[in-house]
C-alpha cells in the first residue's frame, strides 16, 4: 500500500495522535523507542523478516531478524545492566557501521540509558570533548579503536568501563571488559525501561560557532515525528529495502538509520564500506534497495563519474530517493532523474529538530534546488534578521524559524540550558540558517547565518579547530573558515598567524594539516592553510572570521566599521 496522499490532505487533517494511534500509544503509558524497534514488531507477527542486512567492506554479509534484533538487543541491555549501568546514563557507541552498532543502540535505549554515538574517524581531542562534557559512563567500541579511547583515559574519571566488543584473543587494558553480541548468553525476554515522552533517549554533539561542539539532548517521545516523517517524506513502505547511507554518529544515522526503517518495520541494508561508486551501485542492484537516502557530496561524487557507469547495473529497484545535509543543487537533482530515472527529494532538518522538518514529498511537485514545504505540524517560518519577527513578503531572505512543540525537538543542550534558550527568540526556534520563502509556499536555502563550517554534509565548528590549532607549537593565532569546494560544498581553510621564529619553515602547512587530522578528525582537518601577518580583528578582539570567509567565496566583505585599525 502507498504511503501517498496529497501534501494539501495531510496538512488538513494533521495530528500527531494519528502516529499514536498507529503505534498502539496510549496518552500516559510508558513506551519506549528500543521496543517499539523490536518487541513491536514481533508482536506483529514479523519476528521471521529481515530487519538488518549488513555488508562489511570486504564483502562479508550478515542478516538479522527481527526476532534476532529484539533478542540481541535485550542482549545487550542485561549487559550493560549486569555491568551497574542504569537509566539516564551516557553510553557511548564508537565503532565502525557494524551490526552492533544499530543493536547496540536499540539495547541502550530498551536500558532506559542514554545513546551518544560518536563517529569512529574521531580523534582523540574530539574524543576528550564530547565524553568528558557527557559524563559518560560508559563506552562499546572494538579493537580497531579502542587504543584512542586508551590514550584518554586518565581525563575521563567518568568512564567507567570501555566496552570490547570482539576482545576474543585480544590484551584488555585498564577498565576494559568484553562483551560479544554473539557468544553472550542470550536474553529471551528483557522488561524495557517504562520511558514518557520526556525520557530522554539519545545525545548527538553538533557544532556551533563558538565555544565546544554542544550535546542535543532527544526523548524517547521524538519516535512520532521519525515514524511519520519516515513513512510520509522517505514513503518507507513494509516491501521496501531501505538504505541510508549516513553513519549512526550523525543524527541522520539514527533517526533515518536506526529508529525509521525499525520502527515502520521494514528491511534495512547498511554498508560498512568508504565510498565508491560502483560499489555503491553494485550494493542496491544486489540487496534490490528500493529507497535511497543520501546526501548532495554523495550525489556529486557520483555524478563525477557520469551515467555510463549508471548503465553498467540494473538499479531499476529503486523506486523512492532522498537527499539531506547541504543544499541539493537543481543539477544534481535533474542528473538523478536522468541517471536513476527519479529525481533526488531534498529534506531539510537539524541534530536539533531530531527529524525531518521542510521537504519533497512524494506525489508533490518538486521545484529543483528548493527544499519543499514544512512537514505537516510543523510551523515554520523565515523571520526577520535584526527583528526577528516573521517576514510576509515572498521572496526574502530570513532566518529559518519553527515553533517549538514537535515531538522530536531537542529538550536542551546538555548541560547548557543557557545557550539553548538563546536559540528560543519570540516564541521560535532560530535554526541558524537563512532562506526565503517563495509564493507557493516553497523553501529555498541561502546558506548558514553563523560561521559553521558544512563539508559534505557534516557541520564542523571553527572554534573546536582554532583551538585545536592553537596547541601547534608553531601557531600563535587562527582563523578556520568554510572555502567553496564542488564536491563537498565547502572545506575548512585555516588562516594563520606564526610565532616568530616559524616563519618559512618547510612544509610547516603539511605539519599543522596532519596535526589537526590526528587530534580531531580527518573532516576537521583543513585542506588549505594560508599564513598571514596577524587577523582581522573587531575592536574589541574578536576575529572576524565573516570577512575571511567573505574573501574565499568572492562576496562583499560588508560592514568593517568595528575593524581593529590594524587587521
Ligand atoms: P546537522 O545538525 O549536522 O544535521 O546539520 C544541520 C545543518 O545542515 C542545517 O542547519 C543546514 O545548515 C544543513 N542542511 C541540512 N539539510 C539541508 C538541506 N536540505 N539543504 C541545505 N542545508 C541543509
Amino acid at each position: 500500500m502507498s504511503n501517498i496522499v496529497s501534501y494539501e490532505e495531510r496538512i488538513k487533517s494533521f495530528s500527531w495522535d494519528a502516529a499514536k494511534a498507529e503505534l498502539g500509544l496510549k496518552d500516559g503509558q510508558p513506551f519506549n523507542i528500543g521496543a517499539l524497534c523490536s518487541d513491536r514488531i514481533c508482536a506483529l507477527g514479523l519476528g521471521a523478516k529481515t530487519a538488518l542486512i549488513w555488508e562489511g567492506s570486504e564483502g562479508k554479509e550478515r542478516r538479522f531478524s527481527y526476532d534476532e534484533i529484539r533478542v540481541l538487543s535485550n542482549t545487550f541491555a542485561a549487559g550493560l545492566r549486569g555491568m551497574g549501568i542504569v537509566p539516564g546514563d551516557r553510553v557511548c557507541l564508537f565503532m565502525d557501521k557494524i551490526p552492533e552498532l544499530y543493536i547496540g543502540a536499540i539495547g541502550i535505549l530498551k536500558l532506559g540509558a542514554i545513546a551518544q554515538p560518536l563517529f569512529s574517524a574521531f580523534m582523540q581531542d574530539s574524543l576528550i570533548t564530547r565524553l568528558a562534557d557527557a559524563e559518560t559512563r560508559a563506552i562499546f567500541t572494538t579493537t580497531r579503536h579502542v587504543r584512542k579511547v586508551r590514550k584518554i583515559l586518565k581525563d575521563l574519571p567518568k568512564l567507567e568501563k570501555v566496552i570490547v566488543l570482539d576482545a576474543e584473543g585480544f590484551q584488555l587494558g585498564e577498565r576494559e571488559v568484553a562483551f560479544s553480541m554473539d557468544s553472550a548468553p542470550r536474553v529471551e525476554s528483557f522488561e524495557p525501561f517504562p520511558a514518557g515522552p520526556e525520557t530522554p533517549s539519545l545525545l548527538h554533539y553538533t557544532s556551533g560557532t563558538t565555544g565546544k561542539p554542544k550535546g542535543a539532548q532527544h526523548v524517547h517521545g521524538s519516535i512520532l515525528s521519525q515514524y511519520l516523517t519516515t513513512k510520509w517524506v522517505l514513503d518507507v513502505q513494509p516491501d521496501d529495502i531501505y538504505w541510508c547511507t549516513a553513519d549512526p554518529g550523525w543524527v541522520t544515522g539514527t533517526s533515518y538509520g536506526i529508529i525509521g526503517p525499525w520502527v515502520t518495520g521494514s528491511t534495512q541494508a547498511v554498508l560498512d564500506a568508504g565510498f565508491s561508486s560502483s560499489r555503491w551501485y553494485e550494493f542496491i542492484q544486489k540487496h534490490r534497495v528500493t529507497m535511497w537516502y543520501s546526501a548532495p557530496t554523495a550525489i556529486r561524487m557520483l555524478m563525477k563519474e557520469g551515467t555510463e557507469l549508471v548503465r553498467k547495473f540494473d538499479l531499476s529497484c529503486l523506486r523512492h530517493l532522498c537527499s539531506v545535509g547541504e543544499p541539493l543543487n537543481a543539477e544534481a537533482v535533474l542528473w538523478s532523474k536522468e541517471a536513476f530515472g527519479k529525481p533526488f527529494y531534498d529534506t531539510f532538518w537539524q541534530t536539533e529538530t531530531g527529524a525531518i522538518m521542510i521537504a519533497n514529498y512524494p506525489g508533490m511537485e518538486v521545484k529543483p534546488g528548493s527544499m519543499g514545504k514544512p512537514f505537516p505540524g510543523i510551523t515554520a517560518t523565515v523571520l526577520d534578521l535584526k527583528e526577528r519577527q516573521p517576514l510576509s513578503k515572498p521572496g526574502t531572505v530570513g532566518l529559518i524559524a519553527f515553533k517549538p512543540g514537535w515531538p522530536s525537538m531537542f529538550r536542551t543542550y546538555w548541560r547548557n540550558e543557557a545557550t539553548y534558550k538563546s536559540k528560543i527568540v519570540n516564541g521560535w526556534y532560530i535554526s541558524g540558517d537563512r532562506a526565503s520563502i517563495d509564493e507557493d509556499g516553497y523553501f529555498w536555502f541561502v546558506g548558514r547565518d553563523d560561521d559553521v563550517i558544512n563539508t559534505a554534509g557534516h557541520l564542523v565548528g571553527p572554534f573546536e579547530i582554532e583551538s585545536a590549532l592553537l596547541q601547534h607549537p608553531a601557531v600563535a593565532e587562527s582563523a578556520a573558515v568554510g572555502k567553496p569546494d564542488p564536491v563537498n560544498m565547502e572545506v575548512v581553510k585555516a588562516f594563520v598567524a606564526l610565532k616568530p621564529g616559524f616563519e618559512g619553515k618547510e612544509n610547516l602547512d603539511l605539519e599543522i594539516m596532519n596535526f589537526i587530522r590526528k587530534k580531531l578528525s580527518p573532516l576537521a582537518m583543513p585542506q588549505e592553510i594560508e599564513f598571514v601577518k596577524s587577523l582581522p580583528k573587531t575592536r574589541s578582539g574578536k576575529i572576524m572570521r565573516r570577512m575571511l570567509r567573505a574573501k574565499e567565496w568572492g562576496e562583499p566583505i560588508g560592514d568593517t566599521s568595528t575593524l581593529d585599525d590594524e587587521g
